[in-house]
């Protein structure tokens, strides 16, 4: 396709000021918002391309659709009490609904594997059937329109999904007596018999008794506690608007309870362990203030009574948005040390912004996840801009466009497909809600989000109630946003150069950007249309800079340059807003001109990551001094993978400073770079081995004892007090140690292994136990208790762990006798016959 011709209509800006070059069709919508700060127009810009994709719709799947029901479920009170030594559960479930059929003749619950001991239809007795999947009731005579009914249940259930009994049988007390529930996807049917679909929301409350000495947590507000005189309290709590049944939970537990209050004086309940006060500082940093913040970025008031973060052992994920109780992994909740390694406080943003996005208002299907996710991931992102900068937001922003052109390698499906996978409806979702304000501007976009969830509050949403809040706000309908970034697939891939034109000699100059689309184009991915900003950097620090809309196959954009200055370098959507890959061929000094003079942070990084290929000789001086004067340490981090293997004296200087830096990215890309420790920077090394980081002080240890054998004993006493999350000092520790001979290492290792410790101690003790090559029967029957654990992030390591050994004659026989030493129940042995028994 030809380069358009933009003649004497070129647009010339020295200012910061924005410009769009409109194509007709979507002129008005760029004039509406842009007009105030656009002083200038072209005439629109005609095609040659004529290629009329349809939108929407066609490339979502038909099949996908909300599921049929044939009554509107209103509330559900439930009772339960539990026997958790034996993981049963108990329980009464009344549910309340209208019917949506004239006549209503059976409705099925889910409840798979649930025990029904009684069935009552508005108090009287009610014929049932038990299928696997769940109940079907036979209301005779049938239902009717215009009626309000109630069905309950008493059961009983010993459910291996939905909810979880930790640490009941732990006879070392190490372990934490709780029980805890994850609904979501679809697992509160186990303990739950009800209708667990999304699109139906009902209010519910939850009505428990338990063991006076435990805290129990569930939905909404603690209507009542009442000692029953036996030891036991019965918790009332309830929710006053309705929600989802996968967002129903139970938390169950000893706990110590901060409170603190929003803006709006919505109370927030910080759960932790009695036993580790400490953690609640560190943990729990903006617990009130990100709620404030989703309130304020939204126009709307958190959506509920109160809100409590709950930390449980041995998680199935990292946290999950309950409605108003977010359950978390405990690996969260940190010390001051590990807060180095990990935080809550993204977490905390994530779940916190479901309150909006999932609980009140929710996807009525499951390939509707991007409105619950990717808003989830995209408002953390505005978070942290807000608490940690400008550059920290670029860096978030480049790593989600980062993640969705890496799942692009693998397919293009568009986001709202069911099959679109996390990494699209996390991270491409949010990388696209980012251009979304980008193209339609801040202040617009959080109308529409506004009205979007004023409209639809304790509703159900779907993808086009999205773009129907933009005709209902802005008067825009943003078909093409909507078609190339939400119903198709795929992300532009663009070819920029440049060329410095002398138009009449020694009279003026103008610098012509040719800009091609390059990427593979088809039904399911065309040419982006996207306004895209250019700037003209030059050697006199002045800026020239443009907005134009990119959209063809092929596009010159001409930025006049009639004083005749030299180019330092030219930058192609600096910022990085828009997703899309760049090919761009730049000279090591234009690369040096950017990497110093360039006024955002990606923009810096990404010259400073383009000089990889360039030999160390040319460009250490350079390197030297950005890490000196960078204050955001991913491009520090980047100097030090690129010349921590270089010789040189200066490069050495480097490393020597990245070791100290107050950064643990830095420190730890020092430690994990370089492929030899000079000897010379050991004692500079052998400072890690203290570091407040402890993922830098594992590193350390295992780098520093590889490398200095003979110092090993000496490095054991330095981090001998040390525990680390999920014990990976201390695991390692042992693991050196027992390479030394100690017998008495071995021996904790294997216990290690065992169901006494929580499952990030365990995969980490199955690691050292591999790299010891060491397993004895104890060790044997705690893989095979991890084989069968209902949390499938212990499951995993635990069967690499057995099929590694199970290679070695001599371990296969211990696996072997260790598994016929033990009567397993059926659906134990079925899990662990497969791995052991075929061979
Ligand atoms: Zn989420």
């Amino acid at each position: 396709m030809k380069p358009k011709e933009r003649g004497k209509n070129l647009i010339i800006v020295n200012s910061l000021a924005s410009c769009f070059l409109p194509l007709a069709s979507v002129r008005q919508l760029f004039c509406l918002l842009l007009l105030a700060s656009c002083a200038l127009f072209s005439p629109a810009l005609v095609h040659a391309q004529a290629v009329s994709y349809p939108t929407a719709r066609n490339y979502a799947e038909p099949s996908i659709i909300p599921p049929e029901h044939p009554v509107d479920m209103l509330r559900m009170r439930l009772e339960v009490s539990f026997v958790p030594e034996q993981g049963l559960v108990k329980g009464r479930v009344t549910h309340i609904f209208a019917p949506l059929r004239e006549r209503v003749y059976s409705i099925f619950f889910d409840g798979p594997g649930i025990r029904i001991q009684k069935a009552a239809l508005n108090g009287r007795s009610l014929k049932y059937r038990i299928s696997p999947p769940g109940i079907t009731v036979y209301p005779d005579p049938p239902l009717q329109w215009n009626s309000t009914d109630s069905i309950s249940f008493t059961y009983e259930a010993t459910p291996r999904r939905g909810i979880y009994f930790i640490g009941w049988n732990d006879y070392t007390g190490r372990r934490h007596k709780q029980i805890w529930t994850q609904g979501q996807g679809i697992d509160n049917r186990h303990w739950i018999p009800c209708y667990d679909q999304q699109n139906d929301k009902l209010i519910t409350e939850t009505i428990v008794r338990f063991d006076s000495s435990y805290q129990v947590l569930s939905n909404g507000s603690l209507l009542s506690r009442t000692d029953n005189g036996d030891g036991t309290l019965t918790w009332h709590y309830g929710l006053a608007h309705p929600h989802s049944t996968y967002l129903v939970m139970l938390g169950i537990g000893r706990y110590g309870i901060k409170t603190v209050r929003t803006k709006a004086n919505v109370p927030v309940h910080l759960y932790y362990y009695p036993e580790s006060p400490d953690r609640v500082e560190p943990t729990y940093q903006y617990a009130a203030e990100c709620i404030d913040f989703v309130a304020e970025q939204t126009g709307i008031p958190y959506p509920w009574s109160s809100y409590a973060n709950i930390p449980v052992e041995d998680f199935l994920y990292g946290a999950m948005e309950n409605t108003t109780a977010t359950v978390y992994g405990d690996f969260l909740l940190v010390d001051r040390r590990g807060f180095f390694d990990r935080n809550y406080i993204d977490v905390n943003v994530h779940e916190l912004t479901h309150q909006w996005f999932g609980d009140l208002v929710t996807g009525r299907a499951a390939n509707m996840a991007w409105l619950h996710e990717s808003f989830a991931t995209f408002y953390p992102k505005l978070f942290r801009r807000q608490i940690s900068g400008q550059a920290h937001y670029e860096w978030m922003r480049r790593k989600e466009q980062e993640a969705a052109l890496a799942a692009s390698e693998q397919n293009r499906l568009p986001l709202v497909h069911s099959q679109a996978g996390g990494t699209r409806v996390y991270q491409k979702g949010s990388a696209i809600l980012d251009m979304m304000m980008y193209v339609y501007g801040e202040a617009p976009f959080r109308r529409v989000i506004n009205h979007y969830l004023k409209h639809h509050a304790y509703g159900l949403v779907e993808t086009n109630d999205l773009f129907q809040a933009f005709q209902d706000t802005l008067g825009l309908s943003p078909l093409w946003f909507f078609d190339e970034w939400i119903y198709r697939g795929g992300e532009p891939h663009y070819e920029v150069s440049y060329k410095d034109v002398t138009l009449h000699p020694g009279a003026t100059r103008q610098t012509e950007i040719s800009v091609r689309q390059i990427h593979m184009v088809d039904d399911l991915v065309g040419y982006f249309t996207m306004p895209v900003v250019f700037e003209v950097h030059y050697a006199d620090g002045t800026v020239d800079r443009t907005k134009e809309m990119i959209s063809g196959q092929a596009d010159t954009v001409v930025i006049r340059n009639p004083g005749k200055r030299t180019i330092a370098f030219v930058l192609f959507d600096p910022g990085s807003m828009v997703l899309k890959k760049v090919t761009f061929p730049k000279s090591f000094e234009e690369l040096k001109s950017q990497a110093l003079q360039a006024p955002l942070m990606i923009d810096r990084y990404d010259a400073v990551a383009a000089m990889d290929k360039i030999g160390p000789a040319s460009k250490r001086e350079l390197l030297a001094k950005i890490f000196d004067q960078e204050q955001f340490f991913y491009i520090r981090e980047e100097i030090v993978r690129q010349l921590a293997n270089d010789t040189d004296p200066a490069s050495i200087g480097i490393l020597r400073k990245a070791l100290r830096d107050p950064a643990v990215e830095v420190r730890s890309s020092a430690l994990t770079q370089v492929l030899l420790i000079p000897t010379e920077l050991r004692p500079d090394f052998e400072l890690l081995l203290r570091d407040s980081s402890y993922s830098v002080e594992a590193a350390a240890l295992a780098r520093l004892s590889v490398r200095f054998p003979q110092q090993v004993r000496r490095y054991l006493e330095i981090t001998k007090s040390d525990e680390g999350i999920g014990n990976q000092v201390r695991v390692l520790w042992h693991e050196l140690n027992a390479g030394l001979g100690e017998r008495a290492s071995l021996k904790k290792l294997a216990e290690m292994c065992g169901p006494s410790f929580e499952f990030r101690t365990r995969i980490n003790a199955f690691d050292a136990v591999k790299h010891l090559n060491y397993l004895d029967t104890a060790v044997a029957l705690n893989l095979l208790d991890g084989m069968l654990s209902p949390n499938s992030r212990l499951r995993g390591p635990a069967t690499g762990t057995v099929q590694y050994f199970l290679q070695q004659t001599a371990y296969r026989r211990i696996l072997e006798q260790a598994y016929a030493s033990v009567s397993w129940l059926p659906w134990q042995r079925e899990i662990l016959v497969q791995v052991i028994a075929d061979r």
